[in-house]
């Protein structure tokens, strides 16, 4: 039987509010990079364990990506929010005390990247309790952002995340500014920093023999991110980025987000800031507001 649904928005925030960003302005860029490692293969497919050259793209992050990331963002002295899934802390703590040390922000992408699932929602829940204690364990840190690992989420995931102290989500595709959500109870969830799926890099620069995808290199991106941000900054929006150290801090694509990057930070117009940054300004705001 073909399940009714209610007529009613899935999503029931409300309309992101109309509000300035700081120092004048015209819009915003957040820069997220996702550490999965090896747990983007392993998390949703335990099978691949077994398949160590497959696991090996994830690897990456440990042995260059990370630290090369790191270089880059050092070399333009720009502040970027790094989602960790509780795992990978564990397992590259010696890659990831480096990603702490330098100031930026370190925020919660599960423990080991299960997709939340609304059918077992005390395994979601389990996946978020432990990816906090992993990050506290091996970094010291209790996040306050949350990027879903593969994207998902669902009311009592939300209300959970609430309650863990998260005050921000940057998962969502349904805006391109800030937003406050409103959990099933009524009462205010957290900030949404929506992503804009243009800026995955994973649809673009990662291809395997297990999961085949077409791959692009600059001539397609470049101009794809420019006029994308070009249009975002128009409307004043926020440019979120989805960015995998096993994918952008690979050479080529390193190189093209550095161009990228230094386009963005030559207008002068564009506050780049991290996800609790720009968490704080929307609280400042929506205070102001009151
Ligand atoms: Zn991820």
């Amino acid at each position: 039987m073909t399940p009714d649904f209610p007529p009613v928005p899935f999503n029931r925030a409300a309309p992101a509010p109309d509000f300035p960003w700081p120092n004048g302005a015209k819009s915003a860029l957040f820069i997220g990079f996702d550490v999965d490692a090896e747990t983007a293969w392993i998390g949703n497919t335990p099978a691949n364990a077994d398949r160590l050259v497959t696991v090996s793209h994830g690897g990456y992050d440990g042995r260059v990506g990370i630290a090369r990331i790191l270089m880059l963002l050092d070399e333009l002295a720009l502040p970027a929010t790094f989602f960790i899934p509780g795992w990978t802390a564990l397992a590259h703590l010696a890659a990831c005390e480096p990603i702490l040390a330098a100031g930026h922000e370190i925020g919660h992408h599960g423990y080991l990247h299960r997709r939340p699932d609304r059918g077992d929602i005390d395994a979601a829940r389990e996946e978020i309790d432990r990816g906090f204690e992993a990050l506290g364990q091996a970094l010291g840190v209790r996040p306050i952002g949350y990027r879903a690992p593969s994207g998902e989420n669902f009311p009592e995931l939300m209300s959970h995340l609430a309650a863990s102290g998260i005050r921000y989500s940057s998962s969502f595709r349904d805006d391109i500014r800030p937003y406050r959500h409103i959990l099933a109870d009524g009462g205010p969830g957290p900030v949404e920093i929506p992503v804009n799926f243009a800026f995955d890099d994973w649809n673009f620069g990662m291809s395997s023999r297990v999961d085949p995808r077409p791959l692009f290199g600059r001539d397609a991106i470049l101009p794809l991110w420019i006029d994308e941000f070009e249009a975002t900054h128009a409307w004043g929006g926020v440019t979120t980025m989805v960015l995998h150290p096993q994918v952008s801090g690979r050479p080529m694509r390193w190189h093209l987000l550095r161009d990228f990057l230094r386009y963005v930070q030559a207008k002068g117009d564009v506050w780049i800031a991290s996800g609790a940054e720009i968490t704080q300004h929307f609280e400042r705001m929506e205070r102001m507001a009151e």
